[in-house]
């Protein structure tokens, strides 16, 4: 009987095990993840979940019961030790596994600085449900809080810890917000809504050393020689592929375990998927993303792949995160984007920002306007949007105004 085991319990993993049953495969299924916790929910630790007094079964993705009557096995803290591709045997924490396919949905980890002073108590990192506790526990006596990093992860953190009435401030070695992952007009119209809450941006700031002589945080030292004064720290700098230690058993690793456009790697048996993959994409270019849209898209065609059914087409890239009481959505690809177009006025605190290449829509990042969101992934999707020269003109009316003006 084929055996499929997967390697990670997060969203990735867990949507493949029943991804797999919903698509008629029923063989053995094993779920293995080193946590100890049923898998969870990442997306809310940064957002309702950490101003709130919910326990970690607020963040349940599937329980038990629901592993049980999908006739998965789920075991918890159980690590992968070894791959044997040859004999086609996993070795784990709790024993060895025999598969027919195995799927890699490890995830990421926290890029770390190395700063003197990171050991100190009030220091956090957050990314496992373990971090996100110890950071609400501290959040709930700390005076004044530092972000490092003014990613997504970072400002939604600034923004939650505002939220508690708290003094935030927010150190960005980049000149501007959210610098490779959003345009410069909503970067500055991010800045301002954080701005109105009471954070403070230090831009164009490195972060040198965390200083604590009581052993406990107290200031920051940038590299202009200026100190920001802080009793709890959140460093929010990225996200590295967890894996690396692939390529011991013969499998290729660089910024990712590095998969074909069908998320294979070179051992056929063997699938990396979400945020632990770097994949071949539609223009040949080998890319990895840090998305729950991602890791679902993946699952998808993954399961489809190994249930023998069609396989759907990628999906297009999205992300969505939650800040400053703006719901942000983005779908496509920024890092394509040469030119920009504004859709709708940005006194209504609903429009979009639209990103193309060659006159061609690549991107688009939409503010408080899920319907535009909605719009850029079917015209994306479908490769259906007006030229650049098209829409420029009657931009101003908004996006879903315009494309139904030129219908
Ligand atoms: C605080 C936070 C907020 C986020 N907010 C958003 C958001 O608003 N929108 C969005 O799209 N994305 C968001 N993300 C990103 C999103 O959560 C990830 O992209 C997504 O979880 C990736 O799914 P995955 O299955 O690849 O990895 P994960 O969900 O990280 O799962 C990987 C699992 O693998 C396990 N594992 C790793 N190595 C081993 C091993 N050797 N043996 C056994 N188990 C192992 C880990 O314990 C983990 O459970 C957020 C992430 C964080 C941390």
């Amino acid at each position: 009987m084929n055996s499929i085991i997967i390697i990670g319990a997060g969203h990735g993993g867990v949507d493949v095990a029943f991804g797999l049953r919903e698509r008629g495969y029923t063989g053995p299924i094993t779920v293995l993840d080193k946590s100890s916790f049923v898998p969870y929910e990442r997306p809310p630790m940064s957002k309702s979940w950490i101003n709130g007094s919910g326990g970690p079964e607020e963040l349940t993705l599937r329980g038990h019961e629901a592993f049980a009557s999908a006739n998965i096995d789920l075991m918890l803290e159980c690590e992968l030790l070894c791959i044997d591709r040859e004999r086609k045997v996993v070795e784990t924490s709790k024993g060895n596994l025999t598969y027919s396919t195995l799927v890699l949905a490890l995830g990421s980890s926290p890029r770390q600085l190395r700063l003197s002073g990171s050991a100190l108590a009030g220091m956090h990192h957050l990314h496992t449900l373990e971090q996100a506790s110890a950071l609400r526990d501290d959040l709930a006596c700390a005076t004044s809080v530092g972000v490092i990093g003014a990613g997504f992860i970072g400002l939604e953190l600034a923004s939650s810890a505002a939220k508690r009435g708290l003094p935030v401030t927010v150190m960005e070695t980049a000149g501007r917000a959210m610098p490779r992952t959003a345009s410069e007009f909503t970067s500055a119209y991010m800045r301002n809504r954080h701005e109105a809450n009471g954070t403070t941006f230090r831009f164009n700031a490195t972060v040198q050393e965390v200083i604590g002589p009581s052993g406990r945080v107290e200031r920051i030292k940038l590299s202009d020689g200026s100190y920001v004064e802080a009793d709890l720290v959140v460093q929010g700098v990225g996200a590295i592929a967890n894996g690396s230690w692939i390529s011991d058993f013969g499998l290729d690793f660089d910024n990712g375990i590095l998969v074909d456009s069908t998320l294979r790697t070179k051992d056929t048996a063997i699938f990396a998927i979400g945020d632990c993959a770097r994949f071949v994409d539609d223009e040949g270019g080998a890319t990895r993303l840090e998305s729950i849209g991602n890791a679902a898209d993946h699952a998808r065609r993954v399961s489809a792949t190994i249930a023998g059914t069609p396989v759907p087409a990628p999906d297009v890239p999205w992300f969505w995160t939650q800040q400053a009481g703006v719901r942000l959505q983005m779908a496509g690809r920024i890092d394509r984007v040469e030119e920009w177009l504004l859709t709708g006025a940005v006194e209504s605190n609903a429009f979009s920002v639209l990103g193309w290449r060659n006159g061609k829509l690549m991107y688009g990042e939409s503010i408080n306007s899920p319907s535009d969101h909605v719009t850029i992934r079917k015209l994306l999707a479908e490769n259906t949007a007006p030229t650049l020269s098209v829409l420029r003109p009657i931009a101003e009316m908004g996006l879903k105004a315009a494309i139904k003006s030129l219908a």
